[in-house]
């Protein structure tokens, strides 16, 4: 490097701004994308358990009975398949990376009441409609019976008139 080159740099790094930071005395400014952790709004899961299922490290646990879900953040990869495959798009991924911390920890969510709300009621909906799916197959049979019965009667009584 020739002394020109060598004094511009110089004078350059005096007047540009550092690239470190004062961390831990200043907050680490992550890039929009960084994969920190998982998050998940339970307002709006449904507990699917497509995550689950998508997770490669068995990080995620939904269970449906209890109305939970929860992750071991120390067994997150942070690849982000389970954010990708959500299909209501409640999980997302933050910024924060995980504390590091001695004991492997598991953190739970309930489902938020509104949530829970409009899921029994999606039940209750499933379930009349289900029900009356049934009774309408019922009565199509009970008529299908009593169609072929009262045929039967007059290919009897038909019999009963050529003897
Ligand atoms: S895939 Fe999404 S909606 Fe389904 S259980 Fe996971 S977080 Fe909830
Ligand atoms: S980011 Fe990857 S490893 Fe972490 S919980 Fe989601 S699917 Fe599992």
């Amino acid at each position: 490097m020739n002394n020109v080159n060598y004094i511009g740099q110089t004078l350059k790094n005096l007047f540009s701004k550092p690239a470190t930071v004062k961390y831990p005395f200043e907050p680490r400014e992550f890039p929009e994308r960084t994969r920190g952790h998982v998050e998940n709004d339970m307002d709006v899961c449904i507990l699917c358990g497509l995550c689950q299922m998508r997770c490669p490290t068995g990080a995620i646990t939904v269970d449906k009975k209890g109305q939970t879900w929860a992750i071991r953040p120390f067994s997150c990869i942070q690849c982000r398949s389970c954010v990708d495959n959500c299909p209501k798009k409640s999980l997302s991924m933050g910024q924060q990376y995980q504390e590091p911390g001695t004991e492997k920890i598991e953190k739970k969510f309930d489902l938020s009441d509104k949530q829970k709300e409009a899921l029994a009621e999606q039940a209750r909906i499933a379930a009349e409609k289900a029900a009356a799916a049934k009774a309408a197959m019922e009565a199509k049979k009970k008529a299908e019976a009593e169609a072929a019965a009262k045929a039967a009667e007059a290919a009897g009584n038909t019999a009963d008139v050529k003897e």
